[in-house]
């Protein structure tokens, strides 16, 4: 690894105990607001990870040239979704930023270029999801995009770089869905949890699979996969955070599946918790 020569104290500054590693599977913007089983397994997490210093997050919902990460001290909650009832667009989500830790990151990420970006803020994909392991709003979010110029091993190369922050008290989540096929979506099936095409079941179970041994590899080599991959990773940005939360992680660490639900035929629900 080169040496960081920044004093940034989230690159410097004193270990913590490492951090787990979480992607969450955040499906449609209404989890933010409805109760239902995978709201209860987000919620569940909180309790079972030690209190973040702060959430770096890397959601479905960012797409960039280059990278970019949220630097201001006050990200908005960014309602960046239509036809949703009026309390989805009424809800806010006031975690603080932390530009100290945007700060560290073009350092840690060398030599990708990263911007310090001053006006996202937090998408669904980060707040739909994070406000129920913290409903408080206590812990500070940093969002991370996805740089759409990158193939799916260079962001998971890009990615490693950020397992050190786990040593500093940084909960990293990846958050998109493994399935994710909305122009399949079965609309008369929507809120039938575990209905599921066969491409869909057939993509989710290899995913897992491949999760579970650890093979990040064939992971981002799903392009290659056929027909089932096709169908349910039509476009990469759901799929990508997988990946990040993937590559901050040792082959050995321990894995927790949950929420591992079909939904509406062409979607999983699944999330992972490593370490
Ligand atoms: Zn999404």
């Amino acid at each position: 690894m080169a040496k960081l020569s920044s004093l940034n104290p989230w690159l410097n500054g004193p270990n913590t105990e490492r951090m787990p590693v979480l992607f969450l599977g955040h499906g449609s913007p209404m989890n933010a607001i409805e109760e239902n089983e995978f709201v209860a397994g987000f919620r569940q997490q909180a309790a079972l990870i030690p209190k973040p210093k702060a959430i770096l997050c890397v959601s479905a919902h960012w797409m960039t040239r280059g990278t970019e990460v949220t630097a201001m001290a006050s990200p908005r909650t960014i309602h960046d979704f239509g036809g949703f009832p009026p309390e989805l667009y009424e809800v806010q989500y006031p975690a603080p930023g932390q530009p100290e830790l945007a700060s560290a990151l073009p350092e840690l990420l060398n030599p990708a270029q990263v911007g310090l970006d001053q006006n996202w803020g937090l998408d669904h994909g980060a707040w739909s999801v994070i406000k129920h392991l913290y409903p408080q709003a206590d812990i500070p979010v940093v969002q991370m995009s996805l740089d759409m110029g990158l193939s799916p091993s260079g962001h998971a190369e890009l990615a490693a770089r950020l397992a050190e922050l786990r040593n500093k008290g940084v909960l990293i989540i990846g958050s998109g869905n493994t399935v994710h096929n909305l122009g399949r979506v079965a609309w008369d099936r929507l809120n039938e949890v575990g209905y599921a095409y066969d491409w869909a079941e057939e993509a989710r179970i290899w995913i897992n699979q491949n999760v579970q041994s650890g093979n990040l590899q064939a992971l981002c080599q799903y392009e290659k996969q056929g027909a089932a991959l096709r169908l349910a990773v039509p476009t990469s940005e759901h799929y990508l955070p997988l990946l990040y939360s993937l590559a901050v992680c040792d082959a050995e660490e321990s894995l927790a599946i949950f929420n591992d639900k079909a939904l509406a035929g062409s979607l999983a629900m699944t999330s992972f918790r490593m370490g």
